[in-house]
């Protein structure tokens, strides 16, 4: 087994919300089969969300309970899109080696 020491004692609520959000951008868009430059734009679009989100907290009033749990989402948004972009990948990598058998 793995020596989890080092890893924040917080992952495993991290990756409950991930697999949230991933079931719910599944239900709203479906298997999303972009090409990288799509899956880049997505993706930045999502880190742009959350850019925006720290720039509100060092320009308006500081850290709230309220603005941590949006970076929160945000932060696990960037992680859904980044899990279902791997996915595709491995996909297209696994349909690939099947190709050349
Ligand atoms: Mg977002």
């Amino acid at each position: 087994m793995a020596d989890n020491t080092m890893m924040y004692p917080t992952e495993e609520e991290a990756r409950t919300r991930i697999e949230k959000e991933r079931e719910f951008q599944a239900d709203k868009w479906g298997m999303q089969m972009h090409d990288n430059g799509t899956w880049s734009m997505i993706l930045g679009e999502e880190v742009g969300e959350m850019s925006e989100a720290c720039l509100r907290e060092i320009q308006g009033n500081g850290l709230t309970p309220g603005m941590l749990e949006h970076q929160i989402d945000e932060a696990v948004q960037i992680a859904a899109v980044a899990t279902a972009w791997a996915a595709r990948l491995i996909m297209k990598r696994n349909h690939f080696n099947q190709e050349l058998e």
